[in-house]
């Protein structure tokens, strides 16, 4: 190992920049950050940085405390001699070299050397006796990544990837039980024992109550949870499942939100929906049980109340169940039935929304669902009404609203055509009927309303499929920018461009 790694206190202590420039600039935000008070030398000063060299607020412990830059103007010397003797550099406890001038580099390096103070200099690993990591800053959590100022690109890589991994939650968590430490200590003295407790809770109802926001919840849970007699049966762990709705999103993994994606490698049974795409069930923790509870061929192959069952049976074996469901758990996803059936059964859940179809399929057909003088409102209804009357409200869903989002329709659309027509919605509306929205097979119909059922049937549109009506559709003839061009039906230019 060539460097040893180390975090510093800083705050109040003072440290050296050396530069005056763009570089300079950004070290010295970093180390106001951490508390430190800052001396800046150089000749001149680049005029943000003159700007922070006054009195400058930062945030400490929550309070505001006033922290400080001091600013000596002076042209740094090459000389080791005189800059040992230079009073800022006596007063450092670090110094940090961020000039492009490399011999004042390397002498500042030097003179840190030979006065025992640790020198980092910017971009230059050779003449660093200390060097910056890349941080993940979940304060008080903080991760640092280094390949010793050998390869910063991948360092930079590599913090992506982790920054990924951690949710925003973490600080607060970590907060979390440092308040609960000491009495854990005096509770739990057995260092073995506590381990396992601490494992029990992170991964358990206390971590998932302190991310919901429910400190005092969590507070209650982890003080029942150290009584005495389940502390010494192992039985820690809280017994009462969890369940979370997870929107998965229209199919690509890139549209997966970061908490679903928590979600997925943290749970122990998932229910998948069938439009939930492989690549993104890929991304569930392995040893997770995934049970399909999709639609196949028009038909349910796992009926409502079964996935009732199956949720509330997993949780209240303790377990955490995610339930995937393809787009937006709250929009035409049954996700509300779901949760009144958990609350039923005293079953704590979460929801993490997903990206709904409307929104993916708007998105990749190049179809903004508002445009400005054109569309200022969006519907999103469905037509379809499997084993109950059709009690859809058509008169108000030609008249009112600018841009009309159906989902489940193409099934219907002879239906969806024909009553929108009558109720006066202009045979000449564009209508976009978008297939596999977001997927790599995507394809865009480009219609009229008086030829949606045709264009339907001649372009043997397949599920899933959305329908947008309304002005904007047309735009995705010229603003489509993924997969195959849209398909105009018929042919011939029917829609004006009303991007001008
Ligand atoms: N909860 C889902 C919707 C479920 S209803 C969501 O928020 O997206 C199923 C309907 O959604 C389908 O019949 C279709 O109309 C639409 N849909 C879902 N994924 C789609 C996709 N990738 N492309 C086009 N339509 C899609």
């Amino acid at each position: 190992m060539r460097h040893f790694p180390l975090f510093l206190d800083l705050h109040g202590r003072t440290v050296a920049v050396i530069g005056g420039g763009e570089v300079a600039l950004r070290k010295v935000r970093a180390l106001l950050e951490a508390g430190a008070r800052v001396t800046v030398v150089a000749s001149e000063l680049h005029p943000a940085l003159a700007a922070e060299c006054t009195d400058v607020l930062s945030l400490e412990n929550g309070s505001l405390t006033t922290g400080s830059v001091q600013y000596v103007q002076a042209q740094v010397s090459v000389d080791v001699q005189a800059l040992m003797v230079a009073s800022w550099f006596q007063e450092a406890w670090f110094i940090v070299a961020a000039t492009d001038d490399t011999a004042v580099n390397a002498a500042v390096a030097a003179a840190g050397d030979r006065a025992h103070k640790f020198v980092n200099v910017v971009d230059d690993a050779a003449h660093c006796s200390a060097i910056v990591p890349a941080i993940i800053d979940r304060s008080p959590l903080l991760v640092a990544v280094s390949t010793g100022g050998t390869a910063p690109m991948l360092a930079r890589r590599v913090r992506r990837d982790v920054e990924l991994l951690l949710d925003a939650g973490l600080g607060r968590l970590a907060q979390f039980f440092a308040r609960w430490r000491s009495r854990v200590t005096a509770m739990v003295p057995m260092p073995s024992q506590r381990r396992v407790l601490y494992d029990q809770w992170m991964d358990g109802e206390v971590a998932r109550l302190v991310r919901d926001g429910r400190e005092d919840a969590a507070d209650a849970a982890l003080a029942a949870s150290l009584e005495p007699a389940r502390v010494s049966s192992g039985q820690a762990r809280s017994s009462s499942g969890h369940v979370t709705l997870v929107g998965a999103g229209p199919g690509g993994a890139g549209l997966l939100t970061l908490a679903g994606l928590q979600a997925l490698q943290s749970a122990d049974v998932i229910l998948v929906d069938r439009l939930v795409s492989a690549e993104v069930r890929a991304m569930a923790r392995r040893d997770a049980l995934q049970i399909e509870v999709g639609k196949e061929g028009g038909g349910h192959s796992v009926t409502q109340e079964e996935i009732h069952r199956l949720l509330v049976h997993h949780a209240t074996q303790g377990l955490h169940v995610v339930r995937l469901k393809g787009g937006d758990p709250f929009i035409f996803g049954r996700g509300g039935e779901e949760l009144l059936c958990l609350r039923a059964a005293g079953i704590r859940y979460s929801v993490v929304p997903g990206v709904t179809a409307a929104l993916a399929c708007a998105a990749q057909a190049g179809l903004p669902l508002t445009h400005r003088n054109v569309a200022r409102s969006i519907r999103f209804a469905t037509a379809h009404c499997r084993g109950s009357a059709d009690d859809t409200d058509w008169a108000s869903l030609a008249a009112e609203t600018d841009t009309l989002v159906l989902y489940m329709a193409v099934a219907q659309c002879a239906r969806v055509q024909r009553e929108l027509l009558v109720r006066g919605r202009a045979g000449s509306t564009p209508v976009a009927i978008i297939e596999n929205g977001g997927r790599p097979e995507q394809r865009v119909v480009l219609t009229v309303l008086n030829q949606l059922t045709t264009a339907v049937r001649e372009q043997a549109v397949c599920a899933p499929a959305l329908l947008v009506i309304g002005e904007v559709a047309a735009m995705a003839g010229e603003l489509h920018w993924f997969g195959a061009a849209p398909v105009l039906y018929p042919s011939q230019p029917i829609m004006q461009s009303i991007s001008a």
